[in-house]
C-alpha cells in the first residue's frame, strides 16, 4: 500500500511523537508541514506571523502542503490548524489516509503545559493567554467539525503514544485496503472478504498458488520483516513460503514448531515469543503460520499477544484449516484441563490456501477434512452439497480446478458466516457448530487419539440428525442424503464404543452449554439450520445410541 498518512489534531494531540514512532514501524519517512514551512520561510513560524500576519503563515501552509503531496510513503505532522481549509483537506484526502489524534481539552493542557515545563524555551502559544484552558477549548470547539471530516480518528486521553501509532496503523490499513480494493486484488482466487470490527481481508483459495504470497503481502501491508512459523509435518511449505516471501525483498526466519496437538501449549507460545524477542520482533512485523490448525492457532495466539499483538496470516496446509481453523480469527492453546481454554480473537491480514498443498497430506486427514465442507453444505448451502454429491470423484482425488472450486466455495460459507457475526453473538456462527456437540464429547471420551476431528464431527451430525429426526426438523430422505454423502467420503457414520457413559457426561461440560441445558444445532431441511435447546434428555440418549452402538 502507498500513498501518505496524515495527522490532524490540536497542538498537544501527539502528531509529533506519534508520527515518527509510526513512520518507524512502517519504514517511511516522516514529515512534519511546521519545518517545512520554516525551512522554506527561512525563519521561525513566530516571525511569520510577526512579519506578515496569519495569512502569510496559511499560504505557505498550503504551498508546502502541496509539495508534500507529491511524494509517497510519508507520514506527515500537519499544523493545528491545516484542516480548517477546505482545500488543504482536499489535497490530504487524495494523496492518503487522514488520521486525527483527539483529546479532551484538559488533557491536551496538561500535556502542553507538561512539554513546556520539561523543554524550557518551548515556544506553546496556546497557553500564551490569560486562560490557556479556556482558550484551548473554544478554538478546539471551532475547528472540531473540520477534524472530524477525517477517515479515522483515535482517541488519545488514555493511550500511551507507542498505543496511539498502533491505532494509527490499524487505522490506516483499515482504510487505505477499502473492501473495493481487496476484492479487486487476486480476484479470481478470492473465496470472500471477511469484514470485521478490526478491518477486512480477504481469504484466497487457489492451487499452486503459494509462490505469489510475498507478491500478495506486499500489496496489503509492508512488513519490516516475517517470521513464518511451521511445524515438522508442513515445514516443506513453510520453507516455500519463506523462500517466497524472501523473493519479494521481505527479510523472512523460519521456526519450525513439534508436530501434534499435545504440543499446542503455553510452553511452545513461551519457545516462540522467546525466538520472537532473540529475532528483534517488531510491532510493525509480521507472523504467517504455515501448517494445520495447530500451528494456525499457537501462531495466532502469539502474534495476538507479542507486543500486544502484531500482525499475523495464516496459510492453512490441511483441509480441516483452509475451511476452519484459519478463518474467523479464533486463537488459542491446551491446557491439561481442556482444549483451547486460553486463546484470543486475532483477525489475521488475511489467509492463503494453496489446494496444492493438500497433495502431501495423508489420506486419512484429506478425508477427515471433507466432513467440515460437507457440513457448510448441510446447514447453509444446498447447491455446495450437491456439488460434494455431483463431483465425489474428482473431488477427492484432487482435482485442481473441481476440487479447489469446491473449498473456494466451503470456504466461502464460513468467511460469510465471521463476517455477520465475528464474535458469536448472533446466534449465526454457532451453527457452524453442527456435529460438534456429540463430536467434542466422542473425542473427549475416547482420548484425542482415536477418531481424527472430522471423523467424529462427521458421527455427532448423523446424532443430531436423529435428534432432528425426533423433532421433525429432518425427515428421513434428508437424513439418508446426509448418510450417504458422508459415506461417499469415507466418514464413519457411527462409532462402537463402550463408553456411552463418558460420553454424556463430557457433552454436559461442553462449551456449547447455555443456562444448563445442551444448545443443540439441528439440520431444518438441507442448506438451513436452527438451535434447540429444548431437546429432551431421552431424545438425546436413543440419538447417541444410534450411532454409538
Ligand atoms: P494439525 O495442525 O495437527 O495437522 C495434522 C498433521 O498434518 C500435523 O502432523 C501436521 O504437521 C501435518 N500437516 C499439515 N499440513 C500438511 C501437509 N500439507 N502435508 C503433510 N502433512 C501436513 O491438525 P488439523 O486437523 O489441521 O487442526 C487441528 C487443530 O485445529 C486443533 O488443535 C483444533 O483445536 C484446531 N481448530 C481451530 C479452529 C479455530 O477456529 N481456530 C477451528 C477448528 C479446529
Amino acid at each position: 500500500m502507498t500513498g501518505n498518512i496524515f495527522l490532524t489534531g490540536f497542538s498537544g494531540s501527539g502528531k509529533t511523537t506519534v508520527g515518527r514512532d509510526v513512520a518507524r514501524t512502517l519504514g517511511w519517512r516522516y514529515v512534519d508541514t511546521d519545518d517545512e514551512i520554516v525551512k522554506e520561510a527561512g525563519k521561525p513560524i513566530e516571525a511569520i506571523f510577526m512579519d506578515g500576519g496569519e495569512t502569510t503563515f496559511r499560504r505557505l501552509e498550503r504551498d508546502s502542503l502541496s509539495s508534500v503531496c507529491k511524494d509517497t510513503e510519508q507520514v506527515v505532522s500537519t499544523g493545528g490548524g491545516i484542516v480548517v481549509d477546505e482545500k488543504n483537506r482536499d489535497l490530504m484526502e487524495r494523496s492518503g489516509v487522514v488520521v486525527h489524534l483527539d483529546a479532551r481539552p484538559h488533557t491536551l493542557h496538561k500535556r502542553l503545559t507538561k512539554q513546556r515545563n520539561d523543554t524550557p524555551g518551548l515556544v506553546r502559544p496556546m497557553l500564551d493567554a490569560p486562560d490557556p484552558l479556556k482558550r484551548i477549548t473554544t478554538l478546539k470547539a471551532d475547528r472540531q467539525a473540520s477534524y472530524a471530516l477525517a477517515h479515522w480518528t483515535v482517541h488519545t486521553d488514555s493511550m500511551t503514544p507507542a498505543e496511539v501509532a498502533s491505532e494509527v496503523v490499524r487505522g490506516w490499513r483499515t482504510v487505505a485496503k477499502s473492501s473495493e480494493e481487496i476484492d479487486s486484488a487476486h480476484e479470481a482466487d478470492l473465496a470472500g472478504t471477511v469484514r470485521t470490527a478490526t478491518g477486512d481481508y480477504p481469504v484466497w483459495v487457489g492451487w499452486g498458488i503459494l509462490p505469489d504470497i510475498g507478491e500478495r503481502v506486499k500489496a496489503l501491508m509492508s512488513p519490516g520483516a516475517a517470521y513464518v512459523v511451521t511445524d515438522q509435518g508442513a515445514q516443506r511449505h513453510g520453507r516455500r513460503v519463506q523462500v517466497a516471501m524472501e523473493g519479494a525483498g521481505i527479510p523472512s526466519h523460519l521456526f519450525i514448531l513439534p508436530s501434534g496437538e499435545q504440543h499446542k501449549t503455553l510452553e511452545t507460545a513461551t519457545h516462540l515469543y522467546d525466538w520472537l524477542a532473540q529475532q528483534r520482533a517488531e510491532r510493525g512485523h509480521m507472523i504467517v503460520a504455515v501448517g494445520g490448525g495447530v500451528v494456525g492457532d499457537i501462531a495466532g495466539f502469539v502474534a495476538a499477544t507479542f507486543l500486544r499483538g502484531i500482525a499475523v496470516a495464516h496459510v492453512p496446509t490441511t483441509l480441516l484449516a483452509m475451511m476452519d481453523a484459519s478463518i474467523g480469527g479464533k486463537t488459542g492453546v491446551d491446557l491439561s484441563a481442556g482444549k483451547n481454554l486460553v486463546g484470543a480473537f486475532h483477525q489475521p491480514a488475511f489467509v492463503l490456501s494453496d489446494v496444492e498443498t493438500l497433495t502431501t497430506l495423508p489420506s486419512r486427514a484429506l478425508t477427515s477434512g471433507w466432513a467440515e465442507g460437507i457440513k457448510h453444505g448441510l446447514i447453509l448451502d444446498e447447491d455446495l452439497l450437491r456439488s460434494f454429491e455431483e463431483r465425489k470423484d474428482a473431488v477427492v482425488s484432487l482435482d485442481p480446478e473441481l476440487a479447489t472450486d469446491i473449498v473456494r466455495r466451503s470456504v466461502a460459507v464460513k468467511a460469510d458466516v465471521v463476517s455477520k457475526d465475528e464474535k458469536e453473538t448472533l446466534g449465526l456462527r454457532v451453527l457452524l457448530n453442527y456435529g460438534h456437540t456429540i463430536g467434542h464429547a466422542l473425542e473427549a471420551a475416547t482420548g484425542y487419539d482415536t477418531l481424527m476431528h472430522g471423523e467424529a464431527v462427521s458421527i455427532g451430525m448423523m446424532g443430531a440428525a436423529e435428534i432432528a429426526r425426533a423433532l421433525g426438523t429432518m425427515s428421513d430422505a434428508d437424513i439418508e442424503r446426509q448418510r450417504a454423502v458422508l459415506e461417499a467420503y469415507g466418514l464413519p457414520v457411527k462409532h462402537r464404543t463402550d463408553r456411552f457413559d463418558t460420553v454424556r457426561e463430557a457433552m454436559g461440560v461442553d462449551k456449547k452449554t447455555s443456562g444448563g441445558s445442551i444448545r443443540w444445532v439441528l439440520v431444518d431441511g438441507i442448506g438451513r439450520a436452527v438451535t434447540r435447546n429444548d431437546v429432551p434428555p431421552n431424545v438425546v440418549d436413543d440419538a447417541l445410541r444410534a450411532v454409538l452402538s
